[in-house]
């Protein structure tokens, strides 16, 4: 058998040999990155430098939403003809304008083979019943996973377009074991199942996260494993880069790469340089088999730090411990404390009565002020909880905030990409 260290050699030889080609690709059809693959000096038909590569400048969401409002509706990161694609997603827009993402026959299929390496990772096989309590929209979303699911040979439950209620009932009667949802629509349906009586727990074998970081938040994920009685799986990907991580069975609360379909970089993201092992980065990420619309060195705004030691299950992939641990856009900063909203999420959801929660943070007055609404289970005595939260919240995150209790059912509820926190300033 081989050491890790002889499969991470193996890995980086595939890496570059893939990256070699990619170049090969693009460099005279994509008018998107021919200029920058040119000022890198990666040119066609030249030996493939992997240290040319790492000058490339990184992109960023900024360049290709800029690039498509010049070159409407698609922009110019098209590698062929606009004739061979044959889907069209677009970006959530949760800030700012949704970017649209084509894709190729071939990109696509490329896509489908990265879940199905998920699904081997995390056990799902041919003959299982997949739940996808998800509105199919043009989101990317868990489109790949359903596609992928039913080329495996799984059963695969399209529950979109219905009320909780009936997605539980949906659930129940066709005897799903594994659900893919957003860690917020976990709960969420754990609530309304609850409030109904209907009895959840030990149906599911598995629960797939993705679309947000709750699946790497300790407190969420003991939430949702308690309240299914199943294991929860975290997984995380971008409408324009991507299914991309799954975490192994031997350790929860990281994510590993797939690494042989994706090249990573862990950059400081002051500098864009490379930081010591181990170091919060962020994440800069090559596709590897997205050809028809590739990113290189795409800047995914997701904060990481990789794991140092090897993996219990053997895998040469490297992990991120925590999985997403914030991003570079959505710090905040409260009298000189700075803090990431998983952290305050962390807090709450180790409080099983908050149903839903809402954060202001009021930077109009000189001291900016942190506002937390919640929404308790009705019987239980909220004042008494929202006292119990703003401590907890002074002692381990060192800031006040005020807590208040909000009407049951007046909060907004999410199925995809959650916005709980609204900063005035
Ligand atoms: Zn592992």
């Amino acid at each position: 058998m081989s050491s890790i260290g002889e499969e991470r050699e193996g890995l980086q030889d595939r890496q570059t040999a893939k990256l070699s080609r990619l170049i090969e690709s693009l460099a005279d059809a994509n008018s998107f990155f021919s200029p920058r693959l040119a000022q890198a000096g990666l040119l066609k038909g030249a030996a493939f430098s992997l240290d040319a590569f790492r000058r490339l400048t990184p992109t960023t969401k900024q360049e290709l939403l800029a690039d498509q409002e010049a070159a409407p509706p698609y922009g110019t990161n098209l590698t062929f003809p606009i004739a061979h694609y044959t889907r069209l997603h677009q970006t959530s827009g949760t800030k700012g304008k949704p970017l649209r993402w084509l894709d190729t026959a071939e990109s696509w299929q490329w896509m489908l083979d990265c879940w199905r390496q998920i699904f081997e990772k995390i056990g799902v096989q041919k003959g299982d019943r997949l739940f996808f309590p998800f509105s199919f929209g043009p989101f990317l979303g868990f489109w790949t996973a359903f596609e992928a699911a039913g080329q495996l040979g799984c059963l695969c439950l399209a529950a979109g377009g219905m009320s909780s209620a009936a997605r539980l009932h949906m659930l129940l009667d066709n005897r799903a074991q594994v659900m893919l949802c957003t860690p917020t629509y976990a709960l969420h349906l754990a609530q309304t199942a609850a409030e109904c009586k209907i009895p959840i727990e030990g149906v599911l074998q598995k629960i797939v996260v993705a679309g947000e970081p709750g699946g790497s938040i300790p407190a969420t994920r003991r939430w949702i494993e308690s309240a299914w009685g199943a294991r929860l799986f975290d997984h995380s990907g971008m409408t324009e880069i991507g299914p991309m991580t799954f975490e192994c069975l031997e350790h929860p609360g990281g994510l590993h790469v797939l690494e042989d379909d994706y090249f990573v970089e862990i950059v400081d993201p002051e500098t864009l340089e490379a930081g010591a092992p181990g170091a919060l980065g962020e994440l800069l990420v090559t596709n590897l088999g997205r050809i028809g619309s590739p990113l290189l060195r795409y800047r995914t705004g997701d904060l990481v730090r990789a794991a140092t030691s090897p993996c219990a299950c053997g895998s040469p992939f490297i992990r991120l411990e925590g999985g997403i641990l914030g991003r570079t856009d959505d710090m905040v900063a409260i009298r000189g404390n700075n803090f990431f909203p998983s952290a305050l999420e962390n807090v709450l959801r180790r409080f099983s009565e908050v149903l839903e929660y809402r954060v202001r943070v009021d930077r109009t007055s000189p001291l900016a002020e942190l506002q937390i609404e919640i929404e308790c289970v009705p019987e239980q005595h909220g004042e008494e909880i929202a006292g119990r939260i703003a401590a907890v919240i002074r002692d381990e995150l060192y800031f006040r905030a005020d807590v208040k209790l909000a009407a049951v059912g007046s909060l907004p509820r999410f199925e995809m990409k959650a916005r709980r926190i609204m900063v005035d300033s």
